[in-house]
């Protein structure tokens, strides 16, 4: 079942599309120039090993950190187990404390690694987050133990867009001597990240949630004072040790051409956004006053929207919208019709929970798509309500 030549994507923090720049970055490294950057002898080797140091810089620069910090990995998935277990493990086998302190809306796999951390011995503080959707640095802060060796707190969640206050969790982290993880798979390129100011140890990156291909990512690792981890993937010590495997290099390329992008429109692009969102919610709110958002407003990444309106069932209103590409929650667990985790963290019961929405603007996202999107929506929430008028205009 493909889309239909009209349908319009607003789904950005599923997936983005891979960006033609970035596309024309990486094709060449498939098959003309296709060395093992790690075979340095030759001339096809080292080509290869060059545009790998170039995508490290480049990778490196959006988030103020130095290229020996960053380690290729295959995702933001990838990156969380290896920055929680690696670190966890690290501190435990040290005998330096096991104890870690994440919150409630973090993305599963930051969830399920702290779980499974806690299978191998270590104790795991889960802190809540208010009805804004932000976490209480106080709280994390109260939670926070002689064993703590990690915290881990996102940057932007993926369901609301909401971020959180990083360089105040990295100040007392580092106060402590603490290691702060950050998930920035849905900050990065997004909002400005600079790991010296925010006092961060790990931040973990995902390439296709910044237009490049899915299947590439990348863990920072700080080097002073230093991250310790231990491996997950035991190999040739490629990575520093950290994560043995020869480099994609096409996806490495395509990665750092991706930061490099993000990095000059960031800005330029997050006003851009800006614009579409509010248009959105406007014209939502012209049809149906009652919609609610939820998270913050102001502490949010401007590709975000996440709205409810009362008494709507959101999986009967997608179902009802094929031309319009939108979700009611993160994309791994839609497969189950349990309400959102992560709206229900912020005190939203189940029926709210489920009459919201989460619309995600992006690059290609044009102002014609967006006006269109919301008079089909407003449509389609006005005929789940018996809105003879929204009806008609659908
Ligand atoms: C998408 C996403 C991930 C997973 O990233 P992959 O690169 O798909 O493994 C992790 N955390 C957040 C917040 C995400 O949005």
């Amino acid at each position: 079942m493909s889309p239909a030549p009209t349908a319009i994507y607003l789904d950005h923090q599923a997936t983005t599309p891979v960006d033609p720049r970035v596309l024309d970055a990486m094709l060449p490294w498939f098959s003309e120039t296709f060395g093992n950057a790690h075979s340095e002898q030759h001339a096809w080797g080292r080509q290869a090993a060059e545009a790998v140091d170039v995508a490290r810089e480049q990778v490196a620069a959006l988030i103020g950190a130095s290229a020996r910090e960053i380690v290729f990995t295959s995702g933001a998935t990838e990156s969380n187990n290896l920055a929680i277990k690696g670190a966890v493990r690290f501190a435990m086998r040290h005998g330096r404390g096991n104890h870690i302190v994440t919150v409630a809306t973090e993305h599963k796999c930051v969830l399920e690694s702290c779980a499974a951390m806690a299978d191998e011995g270590a104790e795991v503080t889960i802190v809540g987050v208010g009805p804004d959707g932000l976490v209480d640095p106080e709280l994390v802060a109260a939670a926070m133990t002689d064993s703590t060796v990690l915290v881990s707190v996102m940057a932007v969640n993926n369901e609301i867009g909401v971020i959180q206050p990083l360089a105040e969790l990295g100040a007392l982290c580092r106060a402590r001597g603490v290691l702060l993880h950050t998930d920035a798979a849905q900050a990065t390129g997004k909002v400005a990240l600079d790991v010296d100011a925010m006092q961060i140890d790990l931040l973990s990156i995902s390439g296709h949630k910044m237009y490049a291909p899915k299947g590439i990512g990348a863990l920072y690792t700080r080097r002073r004072p230093r991250a310790r981890l231990l491996a997950e993937i035991s190999g040739g010590g490629q990575e520093r040790g950290n994560r043995s495997g020869t480099l994609p290099v096409p996806l490495v390329v395509a990665l750092g051409e991706a930061a490099e992008v993000a990095g000059s429109e960031m800005s330029a692009e997050g006003t851009r956004l800006a614009g579409l969102r509010a248009a959105m919610l406007d014209n939502l709110r012209a049809s149906h006053a009652d919609v609610f958002v939820n998270g913050s407003v102001d502490q949010r990444v401007p590709g975000n929207l996440n709205v409810g309106f009362p008494g709507v069932d959101a999986e009967a209103l997608m179902a009802a919208m094929e031309s319009v590409a939108i979700s009611t929650g993160s994309a791994c667990t839609s497969a189950s019709v349990e309400p959102s985790y992560v709206l229900r963290a912020l005190g939203l019961e189940d029926p709210e929970a489920g009459a919201s929405i989460r619309i995600g603007f992006g690059r290609f996202t044009t102002e014609t798509e967006v006006d269109i999107a919301a008079k089909l929506i407003a449509a389609a929430v006005g005929a789940q309500r018996g809105d003879s008028s929204a009806r008609a205009a659908e």
